[in-house]
Order: structure tokens, then C-alpha cells, then sequence
């Protein structure tokens, strides 16, 4: 992980950066704050550069073996101690090193969520045992394999129970050449005998056009809806991946009604009026990702239309709504269509009634589908 990697956070990037040039490397540093603004991610990077045969002025080179080995999560001198699902017969993070390895080679924007589904432990407590942390003073007791900084990485301290006390002296005073790297999101639930062990460094959201910018690359979003996500999910990149994907799992069955409504042959207006009371009885923010999730369905339909097939990211019900969308609206009429639901995001945002602003929407878009029909 390079920090060109990391979304935003330029600010903590350079701090992070002279702090090592001017030979400034804290024993043990707490990265805190929301998991999504990216402190795993940045731990990463820090422990690339710390180690980096060949150092740039902005970031690790990303070519020399240390971080070669750094990069595919396998340098020796690199450690890890995450929690783990308490009902496995695993006693230690080591013995899950390969599941680790492989979620974070998919994200280092890695939710506590994600990670216990790795083991279909959704439900489950996770837990850092004493068996584990006994494991963390043995790695640490040996020498360095290479030369550089042995890193100690800590996934999530708020789950060291009261066993985490056994880390403390370890903690005060490391063997030489050792830094720990903490990474935690609540500092409430953290034993204050490890707070007051380590230094600090709040990791802040991610700005909101860094956010959308990542979106737009990474996700495939359109810009303007990208901002809005970015917006909505306060700096947190898990939390805008998180309501891109409940957006659709909320809203495709709503949304295939709609469509169901207003694309029928008997277009019955009693059907939009029915439709816009169950649209008008969701919550504000569920109006609102319910229009960022339609558009995103009038960006499918256009999808189709271009590459002749749907998209992958599409489910099987989506694919068949796409389709008898994409045989009633030419791109003309979906412009259109998306600047009626842009108009509508406005509204609702601004408090308007869902239900009235829908009902008017759902009269102008059957019109225009209509036109096209007699067409
Ligand atoms: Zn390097």
C-alpha cells in the first residue's frame, strides 16, 4: 500500500511522512477515527515507508523488495493482530492470515462487517483472546529479519478484554527497532491503559470531492451523483460503499413497481397514485438514495443501449427492468428523465412531499413514455 493509494487525508499523509524523514517515529501510535476515513489503509502505507529501501520525497517507492513484500502483505518484519470470530477453533490471527491477506487485497477499506464474513460470522462476537496476545510478545521477541522497523499492526484494540493488560509492558518498551501501529475507531471501548501508552494521531473524514473522486474511479459513479453519496456518507468511504449497495438491495423492488406502473399497457393512474404513498411513507434519507439508486438505473439503461448488454454489476430482476426500460426510452427522453429525478432530489432535500413530488413525476414520465409508444 503506497500513500498515493489512500483516498484524501493529504494533510495527515505529509505530517505521517515527516515525521519519519526527521527521524521522529513514535514507539506506538493509535490511528483513530472511522474505520471508512481510512486508518488501516494509512497504517499500510506508514509501514511501507518506514521500511522502503528507496524512499521518495511523497511516498515509498514501491519497487524495491521490502516493499514488494509490503505490498503483497508477506514481509517478515510485518505483524498483524486483528479479532477473530470467538466460536472458531483459531487461537490466533496468524492462523488467519490467509483470509486476511485475501479481504484486504480486495480493500484495505476493511469493515469489521466484511471481515466477519469472511468466516460466515456475521452474528458472532469477535474477540482478540489471550492466546493471541500471547502470540504478539512471542513474534516480537524475535530479531528482525531485515533490517528496517519490525511493525506490530493492530487491527481494532477495542477488542483486547482486560488480556490486553499482559501487552502493556511490551507496549511502554519495545525491543529496539519495533513499532506498533494501532488502528481503532471507538476509543471509549479501548483500555485506557493502552491509550495512555501510545500517541495519538486522529485520522479525520475524508473530504467530501476526494470521496466523490474516488467513487467516480473506483465505482463507477457519475460525478454529481458521486458528490451527493460522498455527502450523505460524511467523509466515510465503507459508509458510501454501504449505501450504494443497500440502495439497490432497498430500493430494486420499489423501484421495478415503479417501473411496472408506469411502462404498463393499461397505465393506470391509480397505480402511480398507490405507488407515490408507499414512495411518500419511506424515511427522507431512503426518498433520497431511492433517486440516486434510480439514477444509477437510468445510467444501466444507457449502459445497455451502448454496449448491447447489461452491465455486470446488475442482478437478474434488474437486467429484465433495464431491458423493458431500454425499449421505451431513447437517450433523449432518459436525459430528460434524469433531470426530473435530479429536480426531485432537490425537493425532497429541501423537504417537499415525496408523495406529491412523485405522483407529478410519475404523470410526466408515463407521458413521455407514451409519446414514444404511439411512435
Ligand atoms: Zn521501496
Amino acid at each position: 500500500m503506497q500513500f498515493k493509494d489512500i483516498i484524501g487525508q493529504g494533510h495527515l499523509k505529509q505530517q505521517l511522512i515527516s515525521q519519519v524523514r526527521e527521524g521522529h517515529v513514535p514507539h506506538a501510535q493509535m490511528f483513530l477515527g472511522q474505520l471508512g476515513y481510512g486508518g488501516l489503509p494509512i497504517a499500510l502505507a506508514y509501514a511501507q515507508f518506514l521500511n522502503c529501501a528507496n524512499p521518495q520525497p511523497d511516498d515509498s517507492c514501491g519497487e524495491c523488495p521490502s516493499c514488494l513484500k509490503m505490498q503483497k502483505l508477506a514481509h517478515p518484519d510485518l505483524h498483524f493482530s486483528f479479532p477473530f470470530p470467538s466460536v472458531e477453533k483459531r487461537k490466533t490471527s496468524t492462523e488467519s492470515i490467509t483470509e486476511w491477506r485475501e479481504v484486504l487485497n480486495q480493500s484495505p477499506y476493511l469493515s469489521l462487517h466484511r471481515w466477519m464474513v469472511k468466516f460466515n460470522a456475521e452474528n458472532k462476537q469477535p474477540n482478540i483472546p489471550i492466546t493471541e496476545c500471547h502470540d504478539v510478545m512471542r513474534r516480537l521477541s524475535f530479531k528482525a529479519y531485515e533490517q528496517g522497523y519490525k511493525i506490530m499492526l493492530i487491527w481494532l484494540p477495542e477488542f483486547l478484554g482486560k488480556e490486553g493488560n499482559t501487552l502493556l509492558k511490551i507496549l511502554e518498551e519495545p525491543p529496539a527497532q519495533t513499532v506498533f501501529l494501532l488502528v481503532a475507531e471507538n476509543i471509549e471501548t479501548v483500555l485506557n491503559t493502552i491509550i495512555s501508552r501510545t500517541q495519538i494521531i486522529k485520522v479525520s473524514p475524508i473530504n467530501q470531492q476526494e470521496l466523490a473522486d474516488a467513487l467516480v474511479e473506483k465505482q463507477q459513479l457519475q460525478p454529481e451523483e458521486a458528490y451527493r453519496i460522498a455527502g450523505l456518507a460524511n467523509g466515510d468511504y465503507i459508509e458510501a460503499q454501504d449505501l450504494i449497495n443497500h440502495a439497490a438491495a432497498e430500493h430494486a423492488g420499489l423501484f421495478e413497481q415503479w417501473m411496472g406502473a408506469l411502462l404498463s399497457r393499461n397505465n393506470d393512474p391509480m397505480a402511480y397514485v398507490k405507488w407515490s404513498d408507499t414512495f411518500g411513507a419511506l424515511g427522507r434519507e431512503s426518498q433520497k438514495t431511492f433517486m440516486l439508486y434510480a439514477l444509477h438505473m437510468l445510467r444501466e439503461v444507457l449502459y445497455l443501449q451502448v454496449y448491447n448488454r447489461p452491465s455486470e454489476v446488475l442482478t437478474g430482476s434488474e437486467k429484465s427492468v433495464v431491458s423493458e426500460m431500454s425499449a421505451k426510452f431513447d437517450q433523449e427522453k432518459m436525459a430528460r428523465f434524469a433531470d426530473w429525478l435530479n429536480e426531485a432530489y432537490y425537493h425532497i432535500e429541501r423537504n417537499a412531499s415525496g408523495k406529491m413530488l412523485m405522483l407529478d413525476l410519475s404523470i410526466r414520465v408515463s407521458k413521455l413514455v407514451k409519446v414514444l409508444v404511439k411512435v
